[in-house]
């Protein structure tokens, strides 16, 4: 037998909880599986300052907790589940996850997006002690400091173009000599005199004892090995969205992000979408939560007329 819901969010990060809120306090009792990431991508970060409204920061895992914990104050339950197969054809929406079976009279999907990582061990380790996937979010932290980016694509020129801001010294470190990157990206970025190329190079080791200090180079060309001193480094390698489970049942672009209109409606009546997996250009904590509580609008809105 399977469990029926009025609405059930799919991801436990900023957008999934905030559209938990919003449908809670709008008295639908929602039901939110959060997956294998409590709190998403902010729960693997530290310091979160962008956040409106908190003055003096936050780490990640603390604002995702008070987030969780505001959403079940409301009549959210959140359940540790993740959703393997869905069937969202037509309403009632049916749901498998690893735990049991659902039917849903509205979805929000809210399951983000994950950073492509260069496949290094000691990356994990440092993953934010050093080594970063968000210029914007965390480009502030190294003020007068000297960092290096992995990449060659337009968002590596763009990421690296907004750090000298703050840095003293840019790397683009690329494994090739050709570029991705449009000509007028590349452009920006090689007429920027704090920025230095470092090609046909890709990083082999993440040096340091707590904390990020440089890496090892390996030059693809000539297999020789270097090191170079970096106070952090940004992997900007792209992004994938969280998408899968939903392939073939809803609209995508090609690299597999829910298309959504703009009251985060998808390509089926009575299913929503926030935050990271339909966002490829903004991907900030606060986007995420506008966005979930838009599509929690949306979704309590569906059911109204639905109830007519
Ligand atoms: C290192 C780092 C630092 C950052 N710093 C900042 C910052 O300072 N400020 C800022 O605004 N933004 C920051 N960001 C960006 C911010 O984390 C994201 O924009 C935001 O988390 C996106 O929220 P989301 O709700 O869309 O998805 P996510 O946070 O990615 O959460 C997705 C959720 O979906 C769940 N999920 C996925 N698939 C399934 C499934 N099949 N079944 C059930 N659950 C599923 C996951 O377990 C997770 O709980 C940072 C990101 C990183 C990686």
């Amino acid at each position: 037998m399977s469990e029926q819901r009025n609405v059930i969010i799919i991801g436990g990060g900023p957008s999934g909880f905030t559209a938990g809120i919003y449908s809670a306090r709008a008295n639908l009792e929602p039901l939110l599986f959060v997956g294998k990431d409590l709190g998403g991508q902010l729960s693997f970060t530290t310091d979160i300052e962008n956040f409106p409204g908190l003055e003096e920061g936050v780490t990640g895992p603390l604002l995702m907790d008070v987030m969780k914990r505001q959403a079940e104050r409301f009549g959210c339950e959140v359940r540790v589940e993740t959703v393997t197969e869905v069937e969202l054809r037509e309403p009632p929406f049916k749901l498998k996850t690893d735990a049991g079976e659902y039917e849903a009279k509205a979805v929000i999907i809210c399951t983000g997006s994950s950073a492509r990582m260069l496949g290094i061990p000691s990356e994990q380790k440092f993953f934010g002690h050093g080594v970063s996937t968000c210029a914007t979010c965390d480009g502030f932290f190294y003020r007068g400091k000297v960092v290096g980016i992995v990449g060659g694509g337009d968002s590596a020129m763009e990421e690296g173009t907004f750090l000298t801001k703050f840095a003293s010294k840019v790397y683009i470190i690329h494994r090739r000599k050709g570029f991705r990157a449009s000509q007028i990206m590349l452009d920006r970025a090689t007429s920027n005199e704090k920025i230095e190329f470092v090609l046909d190079s890709t990083v082999s080791e993440m040096l340091g004892e707590d904390k990020v200090t440089g890496v090892r180079l390996h030059n693809t060309q000539t297999g020789q090995e270097s090191t170079l001193d970096l106070d952090g480094l940004f992997i900007t390698i792209g992004h994938v969205p969280n998408s899968e489970v939903f392939k073939g049942q809803l609209e995508m672009d090609e690299e597999g992000y829910i298309i959504t209109d703009r009251k985060q409606h998808t390509s089926v009546q009575g299913v929503f979408c926030a935050g990271d997996v339909q966002d490829h250009v903004f991907r900030q904590a606060v986007t995420a939560a506008g966005t979930g509580c838009a599509a929690a609008i949306e979704a309590e809105r569906y059911l109204a007329k639905l109830g007519d």
